[in-house]
């Protein structure tokens, strides 16, 4: 999520050391800690804030440097693979006074993280580096609930098992019916089985490049319509499946990638809808101990950083603007690169844009200018005693939910996190309550927002009828989000670009990667993988072994498969009739 800045401030030009390693100061590079610095992470070790002004900056070597801008999954995951990369000097600059390990502070002064993050089941990558730093930061997988409430009660529709669990391993689809069946309380049979005709887009959607832009430019609203989709099954099942998964309602979405979401996230395997969780703040469970390995790799995080315009240089070279320091007091520093990853989010890259004549010329940097993000609201509510919920996570939807402008929202209680973060001895119960595509709610009091939270827990979860509110914190994240919008496909970048020394990561690039699909944390961090990979292989000419080895997602199962070949069979045959 980006901070802005726009500080002029005095000129500070510092080389991160292209070819020739120029430093060239117009005055000293400022020292003095950021005042507006969001509270730190307890965890270790801490990111240093450019204004410590590193002399590795003008590092005296030969080594290839190259600046990654973001510290989110996909920066992070440029960065790492960079920093333990022979010949490289990598530098990850953030806005953010602590890049990945910042927590913000709630009313009564207790940390909290924006946005709580499920784990999928088919999340290899992410898997695979919990592993290499030997860390166990997750729950189990748990259930979650589908309530929906009115002005006096909530009931529950239907809830998600933990599919890896069932005893009988059935094959997609059948799997997930014979699981569910049972367990759909306030969805009647029709609607459930007007679910089956859209199956047919998904088997084809991805057929080639055409249909795939066919189904980009409908609405999802308008496939389900097609599809022979019941409203009830629209309205209490997939619009709050897609309020959770890609943070929109299905008429502004994109049928593509909501079958993409829908394939990724529920269809491709039995066990694909499996979520677990972080225990506590990902920047504390995860981001540390990240940020800790690409340091001891001689990888370089610098906070307090926002690249304010980028230029291109005759040699290739980059030269970032970089304004350093608190809003009110930043610096400009510049520095220079041999190759630059984007790792920034859309509304971050866009600012790039903006003031960056250099990429404004090219076609690909000036279409993301097209493309549109999401206002995300979190909060956490903290609560007197040990309260039971009955499920961890929830997704409300209802009349209330959507008069305020958003299909659904959501509520967790997730066990084995909060110990450490609300001190010890502390007898409270932390819920977090997330609102998606929440552009109506932005202008609400906080005090409003929290009743929002507030009359969705207290009906799905009675225990908290009379439960006494310690503590609460509102956090606004207007843009946020990548809105995967119909027809914004054409507009979404690829990781290569027209210029040799730049490459794009995040959750928006293009492509099929390795399988993980619509926003996710999996995606966004395999990209950042793969851009560090271009980066070596194309702009630094290093060969196939210096890429990072990218685990796939699970493949189609055999009848999945034999499905598609069956279906775009017939469907080529349609078209030539
Ligand atoms: C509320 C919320 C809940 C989510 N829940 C889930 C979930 O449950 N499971 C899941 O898998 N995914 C979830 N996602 C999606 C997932 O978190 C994102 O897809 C992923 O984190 C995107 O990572 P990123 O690195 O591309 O971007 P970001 O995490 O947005 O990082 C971009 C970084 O760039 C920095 N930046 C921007 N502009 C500049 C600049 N000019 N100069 C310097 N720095 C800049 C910002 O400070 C920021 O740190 C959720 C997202 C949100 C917002």
């Amino acid at each position: 999520m980006a901070a802005s800045s726009d500080a002029d401030g005095e000129a500070v030009v510092t080389a991160v050391g292209a070819e020739g390693d120029a430093v060239e100061r117009a005055s000293p590079a400022p020292r003095k800690k950021s005042s507006t610095s969001p509270p730190r992470a307890r965890s270790k070790p801490k990111a240093k804030a450019a204004s410590a002004a590193p002399p590795e900056n003008g590092s005296k070597n030969n080594n290839k440097k190259v600046v990654v801008i973001g510290g989110g999954w996909s920066g992070f995951g440029a960065c790492l693979h960079l920093s333990r990369t022979k010949g490289v000097d990598v530098v990850l600059l953030d806005a953010a006074a602590s890049p990945g390990t910042g927590l913000m502070k709630s009313k009564g002064g207790r940390d909290v993280e924006p946005g709580t993050r499920g784990f999928w089941y088919d999340y290899p990558n992410i898997n695979a580096l919990t592993d290499a730093l030997g860390i166990s930061p997750f729950t189990d997988y748990l259930t979650s609930g589908f309530w929906e409430k009115d002005a006096t009660s909530a009931k529950l529709i239907t809830e998600a098992p933990v599919f890896s669990a069932e005893r009988l391993k059935l094959p997609t689809i059948i799997g997930q019916y014979f699981s569910t069946a049972p367990r759909f309380y306030n969805l009647p049979l029709a609607d459930r089985i007007s679910l089956i005709p859209f199956l047919k887009d998904w088997l084809l959607f991805n057929k080639d490049d055409d249909t795939f832009e066919t189904y980009d430019l409908m609405t999802s609203r308008e496939m389900f319509r097609r599809s022979g989709l019941s409203v009830n099954a629209m309205n209490k099942f997939i619009s709050p499946t897609l309020a959770v998964g890609l943070f929109a309602p299905p008429e502004d979405l994109s049928a593509a990638v909501v079958l993409e979401l829908l394939d990724f996230y529920a269809l491709r395997t039995t066990a694909s809808f499996d979520v677990r969780w972080s225990k506590g703040p990902i920047a504390k469970s995860i981001f540390g101990p990240l940020v800790a390995k690409i340091e001891s790799n001689g990888g370089k995080i610098q906070g307090s950083s926002f690249v304010s315009r980028v230029e291109t240089k005759d040699d290739g070279t980059v030269e970032l603007e970089v304004l350093v320091g608190s809003k009110d007091k930043a610096k400009k520093q510049v520095v220079k690169a041999d190759a630059v990853v984007f790792a920034t989010s859309i509304k971050g890259m866009k600012s790039i844009v903006a003031s960056s004549p250099a990429l404004g010329s090219r076609p690909e940097f000036a279409r993301i200018n097209s493309l549109r993000s999401i206002d995300a609201i979190a909060t956490k509510l903290w609560f007197e005693g040990s309260i039971p919920t009955r499920f961890p996570a929830n997704v409300v939807i209802g009349d209330d939910v959507g008069r305020l402008g958003m299909s659904a929202h959501t509520y967790f209680a997730i066990p084995g996190g909060d110990d450490d973060e609300e001190g010890p001895g502390e007898d409270v119960t932390a819920i977090s309550s997330d609102f998606y595509g929440s552009t109506a709610l932005l202008p609400y009091s906080d005090e409003e927002i929290v009743d929002i939270a507030l009359d969705s827990i207290t009906k799905c979860d009675r225990a908290f009828k009379d439960a006494k509110l310690v503590d609460t914190a509102v956090l606004r994240f207007p843009g946020a989000v990548t809105h995967f919008s119909p027809g914004s496909h054409k507009n979404r970048p690829s990781q290569r670009t027209s210029h040799p020394s730049l490459f794009i990561a995040g959750d928006y690039v293009k492509g099929r990667l390795n399988g993980a699909l619509g926003l996710s944390q999996e995606r966004a961090y395999v990209s950042g993988l793969h851009a560090a990979n271009l980066v070596l292989t194309e702009r630094l000419g290093l060969g196939d072994g210096a890429k990072a080895e990218i685990l796939e997602t699970a493949d189609d199962e055999l009848h999945v498969k034999v499905a598609r070949e069956l279906a775009v069979g017939l469907d080529a045959r349609r078209i030539r009739d």
